[in-house]
C-alpha cells in the first residue's frame, strides 16, 4: 500500500454521462474537464465521457487543450477561457475551438463568442454581427446552484440577444447545476463538469440525481496509539486527550490535498466513521478510533461512507476545490485507474 492510493472509476464517469443525457434529452453533452479533469486525470475522463455520449471537450486553456489533443486526435475540444493572442497559431494547429470572451475574435479557428449576461466576468457586453469563424454563442450562469431566478433572467437576456441566431450556431448556457434542474437553460448543449465527476452541484448528496462518485481516496492508519488524559496530538496540540483515548495516524496531509480546514471531518476507519482531531500536518493526520485498531486498519479519506461533499461543508469549500487539490506524486500517493 502507498501512503494513500486515489481509484478513478471510468465506469461511474460513463454512469454519469448517461444520466446526464437521459437529463438533457436532445441537447448535446460536453464534458468539462479542465484542470486535468477536476483532478481526476483529463485524458482518463475524457475517454469516458466520450464513450459515454459526450461530443466535446472543454478545458480552459490553449495548453490544456494541447495536452488532450496529442491523446485524443478525433475529439472536438473547446477552450473556455480567454486566449492570448499569441496562443491562437497553437490552437489553430491543434484543431481546437476557442472562445472570444470580448471583441477580439480570431479567424480561421472555430470560434464560440461569450456573453457576459451576470456572471462579470469574461465575457462580451453585446453581440455585435458576428464574424465567419463563429460556430458558437453562449454564457456563463452565476448562480444556477444558488439563485434560479436570477439564472433565468440571465437566460432570458442570453435568449434575446441570440435568437436571430439561434438557427446558425449553437447556444449553450447550462453548467451541471442548470443541466440538472434548469430545462429551459439546456438549449443546443450543456457543459457539465462536477455531475460528470459524481459530485453533487449542490453540495448535497448526489445519488439524489443518481450519479455516482468516480474518486476514491484511501489510506491506512500507519500507528496507533492510546493517549492518557492530559497528553495531545499534533502541533500546537490543538486536541488534548480528555481521557483515554485511541489515535490513529494516517500519512496523509495538506501537502497531498488534505487540507489543514478539514480538522473535525471524518473518515472511514474499517467500517466506523472517525473524527479528524488536532491540526492537520503537511504529511499527517490524526483521527480519534472509538477502540483500538491495528495498524494498517483500511482508512476511506474519499469514498464509501464519506463524500467530497461532506468534507467540503467542514471545511467551508466546495467539493470542486478539494477534488482539484488531491495530488498524487512519486513516492507520496499513487493513482489508479479502474475502466471495469
Ligand atoms: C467550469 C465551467 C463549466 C462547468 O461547470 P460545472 O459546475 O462543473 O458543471 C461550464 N462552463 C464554463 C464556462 C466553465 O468555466
Amino acid at each position: 500500500m502507498p501512503r494513500s492510493l486515489v481509484t478513478i472509476d471510468l465506469a461511474a464517469i460513463r454512469h454519469n454521462a448517461g444520466v446526464l443525457m437521459r437529463v438533457l434529452e436532445s441537447s448535446e453533452l460536453w464534458a468539462v474537464v479542465k484542470a486535468d479533469g477536476y483532478g481526476h486525470g483529463a485524458v482518463d475522463v475524457s475517454r469516458a465521457a466520450l464513450e459515454g455520449g459526450a461530443t466535446m471537450l472543454c478545458v480552459a486553456t490553449v495548453a490544456e487543450g494541447v495536452a488532450l489533443r496529442a491523446a485524443l486526435r478525433e475529439a472536438r475540444i473547446l477552450v473556455l477561457g480567454p486566449t492570448p493572442d499569441d496562443d491562437v497559431s497553437l490552437a489553430r494547429e491543434a484543431s481546437l475551438e476557442l472562445t472570444a470572451t470580448d471583441e477580439r475574435v480570431p479567424e480561421d479557428v472555430p470560434v464560440h463568442l461569450k456573453l457576459d449576461t451576470g456572471m462579470g466576468r469574461w465575457g462580451l457586453g453585446e453581440l455585435e454581427a458576428p464574424g465567419r469563424s463563429v460556430v458558437g454563442v453562449m454564457t456563463h450562469l452565476a448562480t444556477s446552484e444558488s439563485d434560479p431566478g436570477f439564472a433565468r433572467g440571465q437566460l432570458e437576456r442570453f435568449r434575446s440577444a441570440t435568437e436571430p441566431y439561434a438557427a446558425r450556431y449553437m447556444r449553450h448556457a447550462a453548467n451541471s447545476a442548470a443541466a440538472l434542474t434548469l430545462p429551459e437553460t439546456r438549449l443546443d448543449a450543456a457543459r457539465c463538469g462536477i455531475a460528470l465527476y459524481g459530485v453533487d452541484p449542490f453540495g448535497v448528496d448526489a445519488s439524489r440525481f443518481d450519479l455516482r462518485p468516480a474518486l476514491r481516496w484511501e489510506s491506512e492508519l500507519g500507528q496507533v496509539k492510546r493517549l492518557l488524559p492530559g497528553e495531545s496530538t499534533g502541533y500546537g496540540r490543538r486536541f488534548v486527550a480528555t481521557e483515554e483515548t485511541w489515535i490513529g495516524i494516517v500519512p496523509v496531509g495538506y501537502a497531498d490535498g488534505f487540507r489543514r480546514d478539514l480538522s473535525g471531518t471524518e473518515v472511514v476507519v474499517g467500517k466506523t466513521r472517525a473524527q479528524v482531531v488536532g491540526t492537520v500536518s503537511m504529511d499527517a493526520v490524526a483521527v480519534r478510533l472509538p477502540e483500538e485498531f491495528a495498524r494498517g486498519a483500511p482508512v476511506t479519506l474519499v469514498g464509501e461512507g464519506v463524500s467530497l461533499e461532506d468534507h467540503a461543508r467542514v471545511a467551508g469549500t466546495i467539493g470542486y476545490e478539494l477534488a482539484c487539490g488531491i495530488r498524487t506524486a512519486p513516492g507520496r500517493g499513487e493513482r489508479e485507474v479502474q475502466n471495469g
